[in-house]
Formats: C-alpha cells, structure tokens, sequence
C-alpha cells in the first residue's frame, strides 16, 4: 500500500490549483488522480472566452485557462495518474483507485475532494414519449463537437437557459447550424450577462416561459411539443437534435461514507463545483487554494 500526504481526487481547475497551493505549502508528497485521459476537467473542451478575468486579469478561452495550470503542474513535483477513478475513500484514510492496472489501495494523510460536477439529464423531468438518439446534455455536446470532431445535427431545440444552454446556442448558431429554439421555463433568461449579450444578433429564437412537454420520434428525434407557461398554449418544434441544459448536480458521492452528520471529517475538503456549482473560474481556483491553507499549516505540517 502507498502512501501519500495528499490525495486530491479529480483534476480540473479545483484539483489542479489545489495541488500546485499544496506544492507552495511544502507538502511533499501530493497524488492527483484524475479519471479522464487529460488535465483540466471540464475547461479544455470550452472554446469560448470569459475565462480567468478576476484571477490573471485576462480573458482567455477555457482550455487557455487550463493550459496555464496544466503547465504549472506538469513541472511540479505532483505525482498525477490520468485514467484513474477513485472509487472509494474510508474513515481509515484509504482510498481505493482503479487504473490500467488494476485496483490499488492508497493511504492518505489528507484527501480533497474536486470532482466537479454532472448534468441533469432529460430523464429527470416530467417530459412524455420516447428517448430516441439525439438527446445530448449541454456539456456532453460540447464536449463531443470540441474534442471528438462530432456533428451533433442540424436543427437543433435547446431546453435551458443556463450558462452551458447559452453557450451552446451561440457556438452552433455561428458555426451555421439551425437554432429552432432556445426554451426557458423561467420569464428571463438564465446565464452570465456576458453569455446573454452574447446573443445578440445571432436571431435564435427564444421562448419564454415554456417547457417541454413530450418527445418524439423512434429511431432519432425528430419534434418535441412544447407548452408556453403563461397562456397554456402548445405547439409541436420540429427538430434533429435535443440539448438539454438544466442544472448541474455536484459529484459528491464518493465522500458519503466519510460524512458524519452532514459534517466531513477535519482530514478532507471539498472544493470547487463538488462543493456548490461556481458561476465562474476564477473562484473555484481562489476556494481550492483556501482550502489548501486550512487543511495544511506553514511548511508543510498539518492541521
Ligand atoms: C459550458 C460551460 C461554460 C462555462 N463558462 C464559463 C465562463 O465563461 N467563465 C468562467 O469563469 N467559468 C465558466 N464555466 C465554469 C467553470 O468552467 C467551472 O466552474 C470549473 O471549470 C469547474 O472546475 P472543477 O474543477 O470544480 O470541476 P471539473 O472541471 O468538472 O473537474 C472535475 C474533475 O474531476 C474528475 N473526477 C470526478 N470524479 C472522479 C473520481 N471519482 N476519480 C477521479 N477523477 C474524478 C472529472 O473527470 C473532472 O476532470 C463554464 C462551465 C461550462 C461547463
């Protein structure tokens, strides 16, 4: 069995700033575990801009964000494992983790947890018929458009407001595909005010308040019916593709069986979109260094 100081768990902005704060403190032996094949979490599939304002006072995109960490602690002494889920902690400071090969039993000192968080899918809202192919999350399309080169479909209905749903309605209007619809339950759109602004001019059109009631379609989607929340109305969109933006849930599983009375225990932390959902970047980064400074003393000695 192995054993480390430090086991940060998940590798994007919260985990890698966590780990170089950690570095800075002198603690001397840091494992950063990361389930994916890269650094950066959920950064370097973010194309567009509005990252790193308040924390470099500069407006980069989000892989440009990461690559300035991922850089930082590929030159750190941090000992990373890509493609490496944890799977479970315990109240005697292990952590199981599988990897290529095979499971391995860590011992830790200190544990942070940074493991982002996932998407509500379409399965979790009231909405009749059947689930065809061409249902996507918002950061599941993303991802599958920035990273593997997909083309996702050609008119396309959006469900959600939110940062992710504004995004995304942007980056595929400009690329030329067919907003049918961008739907927001709510009588105003969600989202950063700069995701909105972003949308002038693009002609998507918006309709609010309303949701979506049903899906159609066997083998891929081809319509939803939708229902204006004001007036009851309904009408039938048709459609190739569905991207689902409503809300994010935080990853936190994994830190259950150590939770005692909604309380962790004083040898772990939570930080960034595991914690609460963060609007920007730049303040998960500044909340994974505190982190680091309350688990972790001068040089190195702990708490
Ligand atoms: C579409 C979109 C637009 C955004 N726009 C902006 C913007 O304009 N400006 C801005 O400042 N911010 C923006 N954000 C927000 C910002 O990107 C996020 O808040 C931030 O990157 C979250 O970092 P995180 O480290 O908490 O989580 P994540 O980036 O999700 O990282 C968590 C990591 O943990 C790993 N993990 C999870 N469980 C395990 C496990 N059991 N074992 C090992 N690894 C695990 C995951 O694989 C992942 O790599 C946007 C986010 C999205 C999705």
């Amino acid at each position: 069995m192995d054993r480390v100081d430090l086991l940060i768990i998940g590798a994007g902005a919260a985990g890698m700033a966590a780990a170089l704060a950690a570095v800075d403190y002198g603690v001397e032996s840091i494992l950063l575990a990361e389930r994916g094949e890269t650094l950066g979490g959920i950064l370097p599939q973010c194309l567009h801009q509005g990252f790193g304002l308040s924390y470099f006072g500069e407006n980069l995109t989000g892989r440009e964000y990461a690559a300035r960490f991922v850089r930082r602690v590929e030159n750190s002494p941090v000992q990373v494992m890509l493609n490496t889920m944890v799977l479970e902690i315990s109240t005697e400071r292990t952590a199981v983790l599988c990897h290529q090969g095979g499971l391995r039993v860590i011992c830790f000192e200190r544990a942070v947890m940074a493991t982002g968080c996932r998407e509500r899918p379409l399965g979790t809202l009231p909405v009749f018929g059947s689930r065809p192919s061409g249902i996507f999350t918002a950061g599941q399309a993303q991802k599958m458009i920035n990273i593997a080169g997909y083309d996702i479909g050609d008119e396309i209905v959006i469900l959600g407001s939110g940062d992710l749903g504004l995004v995304m309605a942007r980056q595929l209007a400009l690329s030329g595909k067919s907003i049918v619809a961008l739907i927001e339950q709510k009588p105003h759109l969600g989202g950063l005010l700069s995701h909105q602004q972003a949308l002038a001019g693009l002609r998507i059109p918006v309709i609010k308040p309303a949701t979506i009631e049903q899906v159609h379609g066997s083998g891929r989607i081809n319509a939803v019916s939708i229902r204006c929340m004001n007036n009851g109305r309904g009408r039938v969109l048709p459609c190739s593709s569905l991207i689902v933006s409503v809300g994010l849930i935080p990853e936190r599983e994994l830190a259950e069986p150590v939770i005692s009375d909604g309380e962790a225990p004083p040898w772990l932390a939570l930080c960034g979109n595991c914690d609460y959902v963060h609007r920007i970047v730049d303040t998960v980064s500044q909340q994974a260094e505190s982190v680091i400074a309350g688990l972790f003393g001068k040089e190195g000695q702990l708490i």
